[in-house]
């Protein structure tokens, strides 16, 4: 394997956002719709291939978590719909979403879904792309990052670390219809496991209950990180034990994740001065704790 040269890097053209052209593989036809995910809010972390289809749009319909900056990148001609949704208070049913995106593709635009995140990760993209199917729309899908992975990366939180975290799970902290929070608690209190809550801001007292409840150390390192990515981007680590106190003393309010797992404290406790960026100058190398490690010892 050859190293490429410095003289080559410097050479490699840089990308100009603004000068993507919509040829390629994503081409959006006219009544069709393209299913896009804009990621957790920086501009810089979106698909090429979501791109293509934002230069294309002639309607956005999109959510409250699709950021400004992002919004910013619509033609100027393109007509931008706000179906935005806030936990439990939808501003545009799911229902009626549905309809508008299917009402547009027939009326023969070429239109955007726009959506936080990863559309078919707690983003209900799989049912809009069900519902314009039954209707004879076709789709382009297009995933974004996921908030578990741009919150965490920008926060210097790896999601899995060779000896300290063996996997990790994403799963839903919002209260189901029926009122309750049925998650398959045991199976989140593997010491080796990294958990990330989507939408568990308002339900925190009742994870962190259930989680030491089934098992998992109240002292396990925990990370609440509200709106990843983005320059208000906020890190509070604490542990399982302290997490629901974290939230009513800094007034924490969604999009905010919750991140369970050893690998928190990892590579930084320190909150970034630039989200994404891991200034060498302030890292203390921390002994080494790793499981490995350990059964060396042992
Ligand atoms: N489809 C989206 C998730 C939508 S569910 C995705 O793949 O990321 C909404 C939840 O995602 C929020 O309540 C929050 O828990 C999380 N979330 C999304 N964007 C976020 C951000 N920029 N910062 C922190 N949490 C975020």
């Amino acid at each position: 394997m050859t190293t490429p040269s410095t003289t080559s890097l410097n050479n490699f053209p840089s990308m100009n956002i603004n000068k993507i052209t919509a040829r390629g593989k994503s081409i959006l036809n006219n009544g069709e719709v393209a299913l896009v995910g804009s990621g957790p809010g920086d501009a810089e972390l979106l698909t090429i291939r979501a791109m293509r289809f934002i230069q294309q749009a002639e309607i956005a319909i999109y959510d409250r978590l699709v950021s400004d900056e992002i919004l910013a990148l619509l033609p100027d001609n393109c007509e931008r719909f706000y179906v935005g949704k806030e936990q439990a208070k939808h501003c545009v049913p799911q229902d009626r979403i549905n309809e508008i995106l299917v009402e547009e593709a027939l009326a023969g635009k070429k239109v955007l879904r726009l959506k936080g995140g990863d559309p078919f990760i707690f983003g209900r993209g799989g049912e809009e792309a069900e519902y314009l199917l039954e209707h004879g729309v076709s789709c382009h899908v297009c995933p974004g990052i996921t908030a578990a992975s741009g919150c965490t990366t920008y926060a210097g939180i790896p999601l899995t670390h060779r000896g300290v975290a063996q996997g990790c799970t994403f799963i839903t902290g919002h209260i189901q219809n029926n009122g309750l929070l049925n998650l398959p608690w045991q199976s989140l209190c593997c010491p080796t496991q990294t958990v990330v809550f989507y939408m568990g801001i308002n339900t925190l007292p009742k994870i962190a209950e259930k989680l030491v409840e089934n098992g998992r150390d109240i002292n396990t390192p925990a990370a609440l990180i509200r709106k990843g990515t983005q320059p208000e981007q906020k890190t509070y680590r604490g542990t399982i034990g302290n997490l629901a106190e974290l939230v009513e003393k800094h007034n924490i309010t969604p999009p905010t994740l919750i991140i369970i797992g050893d690998v928190v404290n990892q590579l930084t406790t320190e909150q970034l001065a630039t989200p994404g960026f891991l200034n060498a100058k302030n890292y203390t190398s921390k002994t080494d704790n790793t499981i490995d490690s350990q059964a060396k010892i042992a």
